[in-house]
């Protein structure tokens, strides 16, 4: 029996190519959580998007809330923060708590997120963080960065073949502009 592990997909180009490679050692279940994406009508494009990925790869998904108010809260001090910055980090934070949270009550064996698969993030951040929430949830959280051995082209172009929407900036109202 594979160990179940909940992964929290950021978007679907990120989630086909992660979730793709980590069927083979996990059972995998994807968690679409992400309260930054604004506005509204790119969430639900996003939404869709992460959804028929579930169905190429005959893999559950667990659709979180929209809290964006929530997370708006929550980075008003770093609004200004150029992409990497603190802001960044809150966001990172915020996501990671959640599927933590939902992966413990929901007794998985691991947790991990798609976020080390971009270029723009920090492996070595989310990794932290991730290692933190896995202590506080009594749960193990699965170090990657995904990015690695060419992930980020790979995804590419495994998300053309599949033509799924791959959006041109990294989802909140402040890396819009
Ligand atoms: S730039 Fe991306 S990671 Fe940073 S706060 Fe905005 S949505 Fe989150």
């Amino acid at each position: 029996m594979l160990p179940k592990i909940l992964v929290h997909i950021c978007c679907a180009p990120d989630g086909l190519y992660v979730l793709k490679l980590l069927q083979t050692h996990y059972q995998v279940t994807g968690y679409f959580y992400n309260p930054n994406i604004h506005p509204i009508e790119e969430y639900q494009l996003r939404l869709k998007e992460t959804l028929k990925i579930g169905q190429f790869l005959q893999i559950p998904i667990i659709c979180g809330e929209y809290e964006d108010k929530f997370w708006f809260q929550a980075t008003a001090h770093f609004k200004n923060e150029p992409e990497k910055g603190r802001r960044c980090d809150i966001c990172y934070a915020l996501r990671l708590a959640k599927t933590a949270q939902v992966a413990s009550s929901r007794n998985f064996d691991f947790f991990t997120t798609t976020l080390t698969l971009s270029p723009w993030k920090k492996a070595a951040v989310i990794n932290h963080i991730g290692r933190m929430l896995g202590k506080k949830w009594g749960i193990n959280f699965l170090e990657a960065d995904f990015k690695k051995k060419n992930g980020f082209k790979k995804s590419v172009e495994l998300s053309r073949q599949y033509g799924l929407y791959r959006q041109n900036y990294c989802g909140c109202l402040y890396s819009q502009r």
